[in-house]
């Protein structure tokens, strides 16, 4: 079978790994998906001993297979040595009966970081002969925009340009990205929503005037949006490194199938589970966990597939999505392939904001993926109660995951619920959970009562924000935000020419 990419809606063009990573999208609004990759690879018996780099480097060189062994090897080591604050990276944890997969001990306290570590160095090999220069742009609802800042900020031929809505951010959130350091970066804030951003970020990818203005100069584009095949491809080691663990302290007998909880938005973070199973590990239920935002919920349970109802901020502002791009290529998997009807379904999506997807394959679906939702008030309580009878305490996405988890009638299995941000990036969220006052107070004022009452100590790049230096205060109107872009693209790739030509000099 081919180890080439090609779209989830048609198989002309067949791309390798690298340029798939490179260009993000398909040429015609499909995601990238190879037939050949997702095969039985993984045996847990034979990989008690790998630890979490070994195991990144199986799973990325599985799915990467244009990638020598040398390279993925040296991206692992760049990606995950002295970036995250747990020498296990993502550690397993007990709760109660149940697990946690703790996914947040990256540079920015979210789950993100797992994939955007490894995305600028994956982009990076990719770049190798290919010679552009790559400028990142993203909108950003609040987790995404930091983590790709952290990622690709001072790699080298690479710039990033995030733009986030004005107001629409918490302090926290904001302040992690007006303080980024590094002269590759352009941070703004759009006088909108985060759909406008959005839309605006969407219309400079489409214009080909700017596309042009910008080969001239030898610079493309690209995207840190989960749809990059080099965002989803690092999410598998997790899953098998979580069993791994759990075999080794004695929880989990060596072939037995494993339960994940995974708190949703995008579905990229469950579809890499997907991934993981289809790859080998023995997994039971993939169970969707939605907040009130629960699109997902009803497909999952009606094979209806409907955005068209309103949208509710929650305080898991990270799932508040109404499409999940992502479940395009579970559809084009669990269809074997069937393109026709992957259009045919995202044309309904995009004309009249539903699809239905046949009985057939909706079996096929639900074979592996269940679902589960829980509300702000569930979701309240259950931080609440976890913290009182188990102490521990979690954040407002991991929330949702441990309510579903908890009305779930036990299967038997083990269980994991995936832990996706550390509860002091929601510090004010998580107080009103646990029971305090919170409304005479700012958003640090919030994490340092809920340390004192907690005894746990908040991550030091969120409590050292407040005395960061401010380094971007733009704000413009959406429709500045194309010309906002290439203007980034001239004063990053200007200075880092300026800087290559005068280090030379020196030499
Ligand atoms: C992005 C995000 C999610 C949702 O993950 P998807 O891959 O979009 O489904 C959940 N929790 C947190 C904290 C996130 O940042």
């Amino acid at each position: 079978m081919s180890l080439f990419y090609h779209s989830t809606r048609g198989f002309s063009e067949p791309v390798t790994s690298k340029q798939a990573i490179l260009e993000g999208i398909a040429p015609d609004g499909g995601l990238f998906v190879s037939d050949g990759v997702l095969t039985p690879c993984l045996d847990p018996a034979q990989l008690l001993a790998n630890d979490y780099d070994a195991n990144a480097r199986l799973v990325l060189g599985k799915q990467l297979p244009d990638f020598s062994e040398q390279e993925v090897a040296g991206c692992v080591r760049r990606a995950y040595t002295g970036t995250f604050d747990s020498p296990a990276v993502t550690p397993v944890t007990a709760v109660g009966d149940d697990w946690l997969l703790e996914l947040f001990h990256g540079p920015t306290s979210a789950f993100k970081d797992v994939a955007l570590q490894m995305l600028p160095q994956l982009m990076g090999v990719a770049r190798q002969g290919d010679g552009r220069e790559v400028m990142v742009v993203t909108a950003t609802s609040g987790d995404t925009g930091k983590a790709a800042l952290a990622g690709f900020t001072d790699k080298p031929g690479t710039g990033v340009c995030v733009f986030y809505p004005d107001g629409g951010v918490s302090d926290v959130q904001r302040l992690q990205m007006v303080t980024q350091a590094g002269d590759n970066v352009a941070v703004c804030a759009v006088s909108g929503t985060f759909d406008d951003a959005q839309t605006q970020v969407k219309r400079a990818f489409g214009d080909r005037a700017l596309a042009e203005r910008l080969a001239e100069k030898g610079q493309v584009l690209s995207s840190a949006n989960s749809i990059n095949v080099g965002r989803l491809a690092p999410q598998v080691t997790y899953y098998l490194d979580a069993y791994l663990q759990l075999v080794r302290t004695g929880a989990l007998e060596l072939g037995d199938e494993l339960d994940f909880f995974v708190p949703t938005g995008n579905f990229g973070d469950v579809l890499a589970g997907y991934y993981a199973k289809r790859m080998g590990l023995p997994v039971g239920r993939l169970v969707v966990c939605s907040n009130a935002n629960d699109v997902l919920y009803d497909f999952l349970r009606t094979g209806v597939y409907d955005r068209r109802r309103d949208f509710h901020r929650t305080i898991s502002p990270s799932m508040d999505i109404l499409v999940s791009s992502n479940l395009e290529r579970l559809l084009y998997l669990a269809s074997d392939g069937d393109v026709e009807l992957v259009s045919s379904l995202m044309r309904d999506l995009a004309e009249k904001g539903v699809y239905t997807v046949p009985e057939r394959l909706m079996e096929q679906v639900r074979a592996s993926f269940s679902c589960g939702r829980a509300d702000d008030e569930r979701t309240r309580a259950t931080i609440g109660r976890t913290w009182r009878e188990e102490g521990v305490l979690l954040d407002p996405h991991t929330g949702v995951a441990k309510a579903v988890m908890d009305e779930t009638e036990p299967s038997g299995h083990v269980r994991v619920a995936l832990a996706t941000a550390s509860p002091f990036k929601f510090s004010r969220s998580v107080l009103q959970a646990i029971g305090e006052d919170d409304s005479s107070l700012s958003d640090f004022q919030c994490m340092d009562v809920l340390a004192e009452r907690t005894g746990l100590t908040p991550p030091a790049q969120l409590s050292d924000l407040r005395e960061r230096e401010v380094r971007f205060t733009d704000v413009i109107a959406p429709e500045e935000v194309p010309a906002y872009v290439e203007q980034a693209c001239a004063r990053v790739f200007g200075t880092a020419r300026e800087v290559a030509a005068s280090s030379e000099v020196c030499e």
